[in-house]
């Protein structure tokens, strides 16, 4: 047929990195098509002669039968005379200024690369560094786009022949994969003491580090975004010298475990959970532990649950997959602790220098390597939403028509590895916003047309290196995605460390800054990770630890109204006192004298929270609420949590964010249909009923797992009372959940089940995390609808 027309295609999307152009080359083949293909800055850009029929045929099969890791987010098509081309070719990418397109996230070592890295006849049996177009590392090893090797931490390394020429041909599966590599080229990894000796290499340092963790030695191993410290999950003496060493007292440890059999071993797992454990983005996923598991108690103590995930990392599956030899039974290696490698709450360690240094007190040996973390990126942590949850309306009532929700029954609790930075769809095209986050669980957001990049888990901002880390973070994403903020939005809390970085980059760069509320900002982040526009107001259930009221006070149980413009507070848990402000956070004991104290209830002797202090410190405390010293209050749900938590005896102080509400919701008994009454009273909702009941409960010696579920289950009433209440008021019919507590299961289901019994439609989270994590898209998209106002 004569060739009579030409097509010229501009593509934007996640195109780059994830074997696109080999893709159109095959398929321009396929249709006998002449001309080219190349990377932009902005996108691939496809020029190709044909006649019309097979031009369409081939812009369909582009849509239809992309690559599996590619994403396309606009595609535009002019057709115009042929050009004269003689064959199909790949040219040099080109850079074009002010454009950005999306980055890959890191991808999980794909089926193929697998089978090969365990091939004896494969060249590249048994190399850790195994990668091609459909998996390895991105997001972390990019410097700069385009995405192409020099732009990479793999620039260093120059492609052996074997290697060049699978790089260069395009029917290969590694045709451009810029971190494509081999035994003879590539990176390698070799095992250190903590002097710096090297005490082997390849396949000899597997070897060993094989028989450390088995002996029950504790190993920095480097892995995609960081090292993590790794050692025998089943060996108690070795799991508490880890929390010895890292000053880590009962916060759960990650766990890496071999394959699915072994977590099923060790947990219960439904299909979704399969799935999430599987997927390319290898999260960790929170799962009911088994009992009779041989994961050490110390691992996740008082929990029903373990936070698994499973290998990642071609080095991962060989460290647990030993080299089978001839004549000899397999050693089985155990499944393994996983937690990040840092020094209590700085951030992942990403160096090898930085690791000798910072690390040498807390690991036996190194498992080191040679291809750098340019980005740090710790793992996601994850839980699947039941069944229920979702078969009752979560897809029908349209919460799942979002941007790209690949796994719909995720629901994050940390979005970095594997997610971050694929781009958040907003709901419309806004200024570009820099927001920068909460204090604590920090991620800042940078804003750009209709995308919404929220960046990878940075940590909590108590320290220089998070900082720097933060400021870092900031500088990389505006340069890879060609951002420069119109706009800075950061929380209304003064003294936040990224707010003090947004009202100094807002005076250097002479922009209006947007002092956003804190609940009022979860509420905007629920709505934008749901697809809304903002047009009709959402009733907001802001349940949170901690975050600064408009009033100074500290708010966290709030029951909003609101859309992206502003907010009315139409019911907030009634005020109690908080001794020391978030201070108390650490002691829940305290918490709960100051709440009986409040209420006018005397501090019993007999009471957990009585005993535990000594009468010294009680009276100091009566004091200081008397006098009102260094008292703010606050409406706090979480805080409220933590007294409930110790008055029924859970526990008094702790030792990570949350604990004891954690620890109360493990404890709840499934069974139990009580409740304590919580009461709507103007503008408060008030407990006095529901300490009086737990009081009650408590001196006639009900257990905690029923104290536990009749406060679950009043709380629970009590939000959709409420609800209700404002439904009545105001019309509004839609509820986003959004805020710390929200990670509380037993609470998320029987809100969002009850509060669509009685006709509600429920946003919930699942693109961000409910906490903090998600905080700054819901600031960006409050700034965006103030600027310009
Ligand atoms: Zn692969
Ligand atoms: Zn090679």
């Amino acid at each position: 047929m004569p060739v009579s027309g030409s097509a010229r295609i501009h593509i934007t999307g996640i195109v780059q990195g994830v074997g696109f152009r080999p893709f159109i080359y095959g398929l321009a083949v396929r249709f006998g098509l002449t001309g080219w293909v190349r990377n932009t800055s902005a996108g691939v850009d496809i020029e190709v002669d044909g006649n019309p029929g097979v031009l369409d045929s081939f812009v369909n099969s582009i849509k239809s039968e992309l690559p599996p890791l590619a994403r396309i987010d606009t595609f535009e098509l002019s057709l115009g005379n042929t050009q004269g081309f003689t064959g199909f070719e790949i040219i040099a990418s080109e850079q074009v200024s002010g454009a950005f397109q999306p980055i890959s996230p890191d991808v999980s070592i794909c089926p193929d690369c697998l089978n090969e890295l365990l091939d004896p006849t494969n060249r590249r049996y048994r190399y850790p560094f195994t990668n091609c177009t459909n998996c390895g590392p991105r997001f972390t090893i990019i410097t700069d786009i385009p995405y192409d090797r020099p732009n990479t931490t793999m620039a260093t390394f120059d492609l052996c022949p074997d290697c060049a020429a699978e790089y260069s041909d395009p029917l290969d599966r590694r045709f451009h994969a810029q971190p494509v590599a081999c035994a003879v080229c590539g990176p390698q990894v070799w095992l250190e003491d903590g002097n710096g000796r090297r005490l082997a290499e390849r396949e000899a340092a597997i070897q060993a580090a094989q028989s450390l963790l088995i002996a029950g030695k504790i190993l920095a191993i480097k892995g995609l975004g960081g090292f993590h410290l790794a050692c025998d999950a089943t060996n108690i003496k070795t799991v508490v010298e880890l929390r010895r060493r890292k000053l880590r007292v009962d916060k759960p440890f990650a766990l890496m475990m071999p394959d699915l059999a072994s977590v099923e071993q060790h947990c219960f797992i439904s299909e979704g959970e399969r799935s999430l454990l599987e997927s390319r983005q290898r999260p960790i996923v929170l799962l009911r532990r088994k009992p009779g598991s041989t994961i050490a108690d110390d691992v996740a103590p008082r929990q029903g649950t373990l936070a698994v995930m499973l290998p990642y990392t071609p080095l991962h599956y060989l460290l647990f997959n030993p080299e089978p030899v001839s004549g000899q039974a397999a050693t089985v290696i155990p499944p393994l602790v996983m937690t990040s490698a840092n020094l209590s709450e700085e951030p992942i360690v990403t160096g090898n220098d930085e690791a000798r240094q910072r690390l040498g007190s807390l690991a036996d040996a190194f498992l080191m390597h040679n291809r750098d973390i340019h980005t740090r990126c710790d793992d996601s942590v994850t839980r699947v939403l039941s069944e229920e949850l979702m078969e009752n309306g979560l897809m029908l009532n349209g919460a799942m028509k979002t941007s790209s929700p690949e796994f719909s029954q995720i629901y994050f609790l940390r979005r970095s590895r594997g997610y971050a930075p694929d781009s958040i769809k907003l709901p419309k095209k806004g200024p570009s916003i820099l927001a920068t986050g909460p204090e604590l669980k920090n991620t800042f957001c940078l804003t750009r047309d209709n995308y919404g990049f929220v960046s990878h888990h940075i940590g909590d901002m108590e320290n220089y290196e998070t900082l720097r880390s933060f400021e870092d973070g900031i500088e990389h994403f505006e340069r890879l995605f060609r951002i420069r903020p119109e706009a800075i939005a950061c929380d209304l809390h003064p003294d936040y460390l990224s707010s003090r970085y947004a009202v100094q980059r807002a005076l250097q760069n002479n922009l209006p800054l947007f002092r956003t509320q804190h609940h009022h900002a979860h509420i905007a982040a629920c709505m934008a990770d749901n697809g809304l526009d903002g047009s009709r107001q959402v009733i907001g259930l802001a349940f949170d630890g901690t975050g600064y009221g408009d009033d100074g006070a500290i708010w966290g149980g709030e029951f909003l109204v609101a859309d992206y413009a502003g907010f009315k507070r139409p019911l907030h848990l009634a005020y109690f006192p908080l001794p020391g402000g978030d201070a108390a956070i650490k002691r829940p004991t305290r918490t709960a004298l100051a709440l009986l104290w409040s209420l006018g209830l005397d501090w019993e002797a007999n009471l957990a929270p009585v005993q535990d202090l000594c009468f010294e410190d009680r009276q100091a405390l009566r004091i200081q609420l008397e006098r009102d010293l260094n008292t703010p209050r606050t409406s706090s749900l979480g805080r409220l949590f933590d007294a409930a938590a110790a008055m029924a005896g859970v526990r008094q102080t702790v030792n990570y964010e949350a604990q004891a509400a954690i620890e109360f919701e493990a404890a709840l008994d499934p069974a139990e249909r009580g409740a304590y009454s919580f009461d709507l009273r103007g503008e408060s909702v008030v407990y006095d009923d529901v300490i009086r009941g737990l009081l009650a409960d408590v001196q006639i010696g009900v257990s905690i797992p029923v104290i536990s579920a009749r406060f679950h289950n009043g709380l629970a009433d009590l939000t959709i009372r409420a609800c209700t209440q404002i439904r009545e008021q105001t019309g509004i019919g839609e509820v986003a959940l959004s805020g710390g507590v929200w990670q509380n299961m037993a609470l998320l289901e029987r809100t969002v089940l009850g509060l669509r019994k009685v006709g509600f439609v429920v946003y919930l989270h699942h693109q961000v995390p409910a906490n903090d994590g998600g905080l700054a898209l819901g600031q960006a998209m409050l700034a965006a609808a103030r600027y310009g106002v």
